[in-house]
C-alpha cells in the first residue's frame, strides 16, 4: 500500500462518531461482553482495520490471542506503507529508520525490540525475545544481532518517500510533533508519529496484545518511546485485561500509562474510565504540555468489553468479532480537550 493509500483506506472506513457508549451497553448482564464470546481484536487507528482483518482468521479458528496479535502487528509493518509504522515508517533526525515493538500475554510472558534498524518484522523479533532468551528487551546492534541469529533477513527499509520527507524535514530541522493530521492529500499531511496497538482477548478467555512503530519522526537518533516498554506502551494481564497506547510516547513512560490503566481496570473501573483516568494523570502531571500533544490509551477487559480516551479528539480506533460484518467501522474515542467528551 502507498502512502496515499492509507488516506483511501481511512475513507472508505466509516466513522462511527459518537459510538464510545457501544461497548458498554453490549456488556450490560453479561459475563463475557456480546459477540466476544468466540472472541474478539481491537486497534489503534484507522489502519486498526486492516490489523484486526488480518487478526481476526487466527482467533476464528480458535488459535490464541498472542498468535492473533502478531498476525495483526505483522500487517502493520509490511503490508500496510505508513509514514509511522514499519518498512515506510519516518527516520530519525540523522535519516535513519529504527523500529520499536513489543509483545505480552496476559500470563506475564513478555518480549521487546526497541531502535532496531534493517529489520522488517520487529513484532515477531520481540516474540523471540520472549520465547527464546531470559531478557525482555534488546535494542539497537544488540537486537538486530539476534534477529538475524533467529534468521530474520537484514535488509534496507527506509522508503524513497520517508526519505524525500527527511529531506524536507532538515530545511528547518525543528521538532513539533504534529497532532490528528488533517488528510487533505496534498505531501506535508503525512503523519509523523502513531502506533499500532493491538489488544485481543481470544474463545479459551486468554489476553495478549502488541504494540508496533516507528516511533516519532525525527527523534533524536537512538530514543526509544513507549511501545517497547512493558507497561508504557502495553500491558497485558489475564486477571484482569490489557491496554495500549498512541502518541507521545514520553508521557506515558513518565506515567507506566498502560500498566495504569490494567490497575485502575483492577479496581473495578470499567476500560473507557480507566483510559479517562489514566489521561487525567497525564494531564495532571504536564498540564501545559498536554495542550500541546496527543496521548491515545485503549482497552479491553477480560470479559472483552472495550473502552478508549484521547487528550484530544480524533483518536479513533477499530474492533472485530464474531458479530456479522462490516468490520471496517471506526470508532472515535472521547477526549479530554475540545469536542467529544463523553463521560
Ligand atoms: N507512542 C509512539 C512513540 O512515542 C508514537 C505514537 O504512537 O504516536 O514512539
Amino acid at each position: 500500500m502507498t502512502m496515499s493509500s492509507r488516506r483511501q483506506f481511512l475513507q472508505s472506513s466509516l466513522l462511527a462518531t459518537g459510538a464510545l457508549a457501544l461497548p458498554r451497553t453490549m456488556v450490560a448482564g453479561n459475563t463475557i461482553a456480546n459477540g466476544a464470546a468466540g472472541g474478539r481484536v481491537v486497534s489503534t487507528w484507522d489502519f486498526g482495520v486492516g490489523a484486526n482483518a488480518a487478526a481476526w482468521p487466527v482467533l476464528a479458528r480458535g488459535g490464541s490471542a498472542l498468535d492473533a496479535v502478531e498476525a495483526g502487528a505483522r500487517w502493520a509493518e509490511a503490508d500496510l506503507c505508513n509514514s509511522t509504522v514499519g518498512h515506510c515508517g519516518y527516520p530519525d533526525r540523522d535519516g535513519v529508520l529504527t523500529l520499536d515493538a513489543s509483545i505480552m500475554d496476559g500470563d506475564g510472558r513478555c518480549g521487546a525490540v526497541g531502535a532496531i534498524e534493517d529489520i522488517e518484522h520487529p513484532v515477531s523479533v520481540a516474540r523471540a525475545v520472549m520465547e527464546k532468551t531470559p531478557h525482555v528487551l534488546l535494542v539497537a546492534d544488540g537486537a538486530q544481532q539476534f534477529a538475524v541469529s533467529q534468521g530474520f533477513e537484514k535488509k534496507p527499509l527506509l522508503t524513497d518517500d520517508a526519505r524525500k520527507a527527511w529531506r524536507e524535514w532538515l530545511k528547518t530541522s525543528e521538532y513539533r510533533p504534529k497532532m490528528n493530521v488533517e488528510r487533505t492529500g496534498t505531501p506535508g499531511d503525512a503523519h509523523d508519529h502513531d502506533t499500532l496497538g493491538i489488544l485481543s482477548l481470544d474463545a479459551h478467555g486468554k489476553l495478549a496484545g502488541a504494540c508496533t512503530t516507528s516511533g516519532m519522526a525525527w527523534k533524536l537518533h537512538g530514543r526509544v518511546g513507549d511501545s517497547p516498554i512493558i507497561g508504557a506502551g502495553l500491558y497485558a494481564d489475564n486477571e484482569v485485561g490489557a491496554a495500549t497506547a498512541s502518541g507521545v510516547g514520553e508521557e506515558m513512560i513518565r506515567n507506566a500509562a498502560s500498566f495504569l490503566v490494567v490497575e485502575l481496570m483492577r479496581e473495578g473501573r470499567s476500560p473507557t474510565e480507566a483510559c479517562r483516568e489514566a489521561i487525567e494523570r497525564v494531564v495532571h502531571k504536564r498540564p501545559a504540555a498536554s495542550k500541546t500533544l496527543q496521548v491515545c490509551f485503549l482497552a479491553i477487559d477480560k470479559h472483552g468489553e472495550v473502552g478508549a480516551y484521547a487528550l484530544h479528539p480524533g483518536f479513533v480506533y477499530a474492533m472485530h468479532d464474531a458479530t456479522p460484518g462490516p468490520h471496517d467501522k471506526l470508532i472515535a474515542a472521547a477526549s479530554i480537550y475540545g469536542g467529544n467528551v463523553v463521560r
